[in-house]
């Protein structure tokens, strides 16, 4: 089954709230310092600049969704083994 690897470039997102808006499973704002990061159910690194994560094909319509809303194209998809 593909997987997919979501990068969040956290240093050009702007916390403008859409990315946990439209796809809460797997994005939410950090506490840390305010911008988006991968949620814990599918983390796999964490650093105030970049947040990496793995998700399984059936939420790929989702990290699609807010790729595609987010401003200042700071999500990156891509599709893993
Ligand atoms: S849509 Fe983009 S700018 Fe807005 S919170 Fe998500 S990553 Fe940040």
């Amino acid at each position: 089954m593909v997987k997919y690897k979501v990068i969040v470039d956290r240093s050009a997102c702007i916390s403008c709230g859409t990315a946990p808006t439209v796809c809460p499973q797997v994005f939410v704002l950090g506490e840390d310092n305010g911008k988006n990061r991968v949620t814990d159910d599918y983390v796999i690194k964490n650093t105030e600049s970049t947040s990496i994560g793995i998700v399984p094909e059936n939420m790929y319509e989702c990290v699609k969704r807010a790729a595609d809303s987010c401003p200042v194209l700071a999500i990156k998809i891509e599709p893993i083994e």
